[in-house]
């Protein structure tokens, strides 16, 4: 269960490269020593009184006491100076859990997620919370030598004939929505990525007929 979002501190533990330009970093609580969130949530980094940068746990919320960001540093912004800069043992200062791009506990529809490039951080979280063998499908667009997670979700795959897995190009994403569309039947749709892609999806999700209530988004840039 998600707490109230609270100002909360955290140590820097390991940083990884997943891939050109992005990085992942483990955040072990300090305050409070344990952070409860629900999977699809995100925390708000503060750069002075005004700017913020949001970052989705990448993680499970079963693991409270350290949570993993992910985040692409190529648009090179206050944010991503900020995440290239981090290193072990820095003290790192956030707002959070915040958000409700979450599974609601009685959604029953299948869910068909589609990630737009670092759009996959939450789904990520979210297809951790869904039982093996529940249907479910994922399209995600990215180049191929910039799709992190990319290793884990095709042996998720492997192993849950529940779960569909369809990675694809930018270029390719319209084409794989309208293929995969008419089969979407009764799901629901959890659309993460930048602005353009989320109104274009969403625009040929609701001409295949899915409900506008279930198609939810989360607005990275
Ligand atoms: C709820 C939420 C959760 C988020 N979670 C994550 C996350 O888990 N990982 C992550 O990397 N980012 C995430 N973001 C985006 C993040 O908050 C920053 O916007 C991002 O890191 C860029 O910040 P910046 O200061 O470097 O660049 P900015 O100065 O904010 O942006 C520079 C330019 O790049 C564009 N831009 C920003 N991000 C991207 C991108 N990824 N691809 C292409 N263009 C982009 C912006 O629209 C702008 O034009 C999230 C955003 C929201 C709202």
């Amino acid at each position: 269960m998600a707490s109230a979002p609270r100002s909360s501190r955290a140590r820097v533990g390991a940083v990884r490269t997943l891939a050109p330009d992005v990085l992942e970093v483990d955040l072990d609580m300090l305050d409070p020593p344990a952070l409860a969130f629900e999977a699809g949530q995100w925390i708000s980094v503060p750069f002075g009184p005004k700017p913020v940068r949001a970052y989705s746990i990448a993680s499970s919320p079963r693991s409270p006491a350290r949570l993993t960001l992910c985040a692409d540093v190529a648009p090179g912004g206050l944010g991503s100076r900020w995440f290239r800069g981090l290193g072990p043992g820095d003290e790192v200062r956030f707002k959070g859990p915040l958000g409700g791009f979450v599974l609601p506990p009685d959604e029953t529809r299948a869910p068909l997620f589609v990630a737009e490039e670092i759009g996959i951080v939450p789904v990520r979280a979210l297809l951790g919370e869904l039982a093996a063998g529940r249907a479910a499908t994922l399209l995600y667009a990215a180049p191929d030598d910039r799709r992190p997670y990319d290793a884990e979700l095709r042996e998720r795959a492997r192993r849950d004939g529940g779960f569909a897995y369809h990675p694809v190009s930018g270029g390719e994403l319209t084409a794989a929505v309208e293929t995969l569309a008419p089969r979407a039947g009764d799901r629901v749709a959890y659309v993460v990525g930048g602005e353009a892609t989320i109104k274009r999806v969403r625009a040929l999700l609701l001409a295949q007929g899915l409900d506008r209530k279930a198609i939810r988004w989360e607005r990275f840039w």
